[in-house]
């Protein structure tokens, strides 16, 4: 009987660590199915690929997005040799 106790209570102990990183996960999941489409500002909740809305490809813009950032790593880069 001790010994089942003492699961009981691991299992109290446990579940709601569980609960908290399924939670988490769950919000993790959720925002990355959260998407804006840059085409006409609609935002979706889906795993879709593509808009809903105006058939906009998810890939394409966040390609564009990657490549934007690249270049915006360039010109912090480009400030900081002018400055020394
Ligand atoms: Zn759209």
């Amino acid at each position: 009987m001790l010994s089942l106790l003492g699961n009981i209570l691991i299992l109290l102990f446990f579940v709601p660590i569980l609960f908290i990183i399924l939670a988490f996960l769950g919000i993790n999941s959720f925002k990355s199915k959260f998407k804006v489409c840059t085409n006409c500002g609609t935002t979706l909740i889906s795993e879709s690929e593509r808009c809903l809305y105006c058939g906009s490809n998810f890939n394409k813009i966040e390609n564009n997005k990657s490549y934007s950032e690249n270049a915006s790593n360039e010109t912090i880069e480009i400030d900081a040799e002018e400055i020394q």
